[in-house]
């Protein structure tokens, strides 16, 4: 399999993205006396908290190993989602030609596709660029960072001393320890985006959610896939209901699933990748071209030194309180080193956290700013897509909450773009704030956002149902939710007081 390093010198190596986001020509520049602010890694919440730290006037310096815009531009959310989407225009094509609606037939050229998404790749790179950082005033620094002291880290040559300091270094895929297996036998997030022939078949080790969305991109694309877990079912963390409306689009699609499956070995004959596994006391195998193991992220913590800054951490990551400052008071760290949320989307709130608590706390005034992720909703890019935020459907019935359910068959929308599978649930009190939402459906992404608003604005559900919403748009679901709960408020009794109120006025 090709590294990271490896990645840029493939035939296929897209000169713009490299261009704009690795160290290339570039020189980095000699050090200030002293830093307000040190970021080390330039990912996500390395660049959001580098870029506000520096609008603020403060003088920033980064340091970045690799590629700037770390994991999420160039080996996460940017590739995946970008051929995630063309996977999903090709199903709904698909449907076009099942239904002799376009005649003839169709053949995907998945170069073209890969291409496609390095374009895209480089085209989204000019917000994480070079230039972008320079013209911020940040210093910049290409290498590995490694603290010397509490108070400064080295790169390369150059000791920088700093005021406060950010650790935003991320994460990498986990690997798999297996019997027969190496690192070269399979792929992992890190080097899939690599590849420029689509695989006859290929095997998925993992049901999460970069395991669901790559499955079904390569499904739609045309490879045989199998996905093979120890969980239960897909996407383990979510509702249970919706783990099994997916699995049931996703044996639509032909993909294999083998659940509760306990790996035990590897092998490759005639040049197909074999896993033997076990499941209730039986043997099984299967095989395929190639291999893909999706089995969590780790946190990159090691070579940085972390003792001599006087840092805290754990296998999991690196230990904040509630301010995000780490064992050292000065030394903030926030994103997937945190080993908690790893999204993007909570890198960049967290970043915006330190921003306030290093830039503005001396030691009397002490940080104020609290990370709070409870409105915080996440969403998982498959056809149909699932999003979640607040409470799980056991934790709300644990708190006696009400359940308010809505087929997206109830929609005119869905069933005009016929994409009726799915449904939406809000769990919400006896005053009808909501405490959680779930939902599995075609935008259940921008659905569920919409709900983060009220939820986190307490704006009750049934307030809802006084809003106009167009007609036809799948939003209307939200709409029909609250109307639900109003309807459920019309008890027998009150029902009675109604049809006594109306015969008199008749
Ligand atoms: C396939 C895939 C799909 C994903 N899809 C989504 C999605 O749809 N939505 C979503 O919200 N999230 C998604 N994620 C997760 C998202 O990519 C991460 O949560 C996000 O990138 C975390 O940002 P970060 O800044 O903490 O770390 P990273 O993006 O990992 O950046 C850390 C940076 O630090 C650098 N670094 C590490 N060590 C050092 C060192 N010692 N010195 C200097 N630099 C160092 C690294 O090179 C890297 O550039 C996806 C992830 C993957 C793998």
């Amino acid at each position: 399999m090709t590294n990271h390093s490896q990645m840029f010198s493939h035939k296929s190596y897209n000169q713009d993205l490299i261009e704009k986001v690795a160290q290339g020509e570039y020189q980095n520049p000699n050090p200030a006396s002293m830093y307000n602010m040190v970021v080390v890694g330039a990912g996500p919440a390395g660049l959001v908290c580098a870029m506000a730290c520096a609008g603020l006037g403060a003088k920033v310096a980064l340091i970045e190993k690799k590629y700037l815009g770390g994991d999420c531009l160039n080996f996460g959310c940017v590739p995946s989602k970008a051929i995630l989407s063309q996977a999903h225009r090709v199903q709904e094509l698909s449907y076009f030609f099942r239904d002799q609606i376009i005649e003839g037939q169709c053949r995907v050229n998945f170069s073209h596709v890969m291409k496609q998404m390095r374009k895209i790749r480089a085209k989204i790179s000019v917000h994480d660029a070079k230039q972008k950082i320079l013209d911020a005033g940040i210093d910049l620094f290409f290498g590995e960072a490694h603290f010397e002291s509490k108070k400064s880290l080295r790169v390369g040559k150059d000791v920088l001393n700093f005021k406060k300091a950010l650790i935003a270094t991320g994460s990498q895929a986990k690997t798999l320890q297996l019997d027969g297996l190496s690192r070269e036998d399979y792929h992992t997030s890190d080097t899939i985006f690599d590849v420029d022939q689509l695989p006859e078949s290929i095997t998925l080790i993992g049901s999460g959610a970069i395991s669901c969305e790559l499955a079904q991109a390569f499904a739609s694309l045309g490879s045989k896939v199998t996905i093979v877990t120890r969980s239960q079912r897909l996407l383990p963390k979510e509702d249970e209901e919706i783990s099994h409306c997916l699995e049931k689009k996703f044996n639509q699609l032909g993909i294999d699933m083998h659940f509760s499956s306990r790996l035990y070995r590897y092998y490759k004959k005639n040049n197909r990748k074999y896993l033997v596994y076990e499941k209730d006391q039986k043997t099984y195998d299967c095989s395929a071209q190639e291999l893909l193991v999706c089995i969590g992220r780790r946190p990159n913590i090691n070579d940085l030194d972390l003792e001599k800054a006087g840092v805290l951490y754990t296998k999991q990551g690196i230990s904040v309180n509630e301010f995000l400052q780490t064992q050292n008071k000065n030394i903030f760290a926030c994103g997937d080193v945190l080993g908690r949320s790893m999204h993007t989307h909570h890198a960049d709130a967290q970043a915006r956290v330190v921003v306030e608590n290093a830039l503005f706390s001396v030691p009397i005034v002490k940080p104020k700013k609290k990370y709070n992720p409870k409105y915080f909703p996440h969403c998982t890019y498959t056809s149909p897509e699932v999003a979640h935020m607040g409470l799980l459907n056991h934790s709300a019935k644990r708190k006696d909450l009400d359940c308010i359910r809505i087929n997206c068959q109830e929609v005119d929308r869905y069933i005009l773009d016929q994409t009726e599978e799915g449904f939406l649930k809000v769990w919400v009190d006896s005053k009808s704030h909501i405490y959680g939402v779930s939902m599995i459906g075609d935008h259940a992404g921008e659905i569920v956002s919409t709900l983060a608003l009220a939820m986190d604005q307490k704006i009750p559900l049934s307030r809802i149902s006084s809003l106009t919403f167009s007609y036809p748009t799948k939003s209307e679901i939200i709409k029909k939710a609250a109307d639900a709960l109003q309807r459920k408020k019309l008890t027998p009794k009150i029902q009675k007081v109604l049809r006594k109120y109306f015969l008199w006025r008749r």
